[in-house]
């Protein structure tokens, strides 16, 4: 699974860092960024919530 934020929807809440800090983080633009080329199996699902619970679907699943 592969996933990207698009940075001209993403509003910096934090929330997808939150929830999943080994695949998002809040970058020096203060927007959301993704740190990994492939989410790890095990993030998954976790990663499927952070879609689903960005306030403005800045985050795609690419895949
Ligand atoms: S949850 Fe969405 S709006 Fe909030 S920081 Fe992450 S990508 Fe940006």
């Amino acid at each position: 699974m592969k996933v990207k934020v698009n940075k001209d929807l993403c509003i910096g809440c934090g929330a997808c860092q939150a929830l999943v800090e080994d695949v998002f983080e809040i970058q020096d633009d203060g927007l959301a960024g993704v740190k990994v080329d492939k989410v790890p199996e095990d993030l998954e699902e976790d990663v499927k919530d952070a879609i689903d619970g960005c306030p403005t679907q800045a985050i795609s699943d690419e895949d």
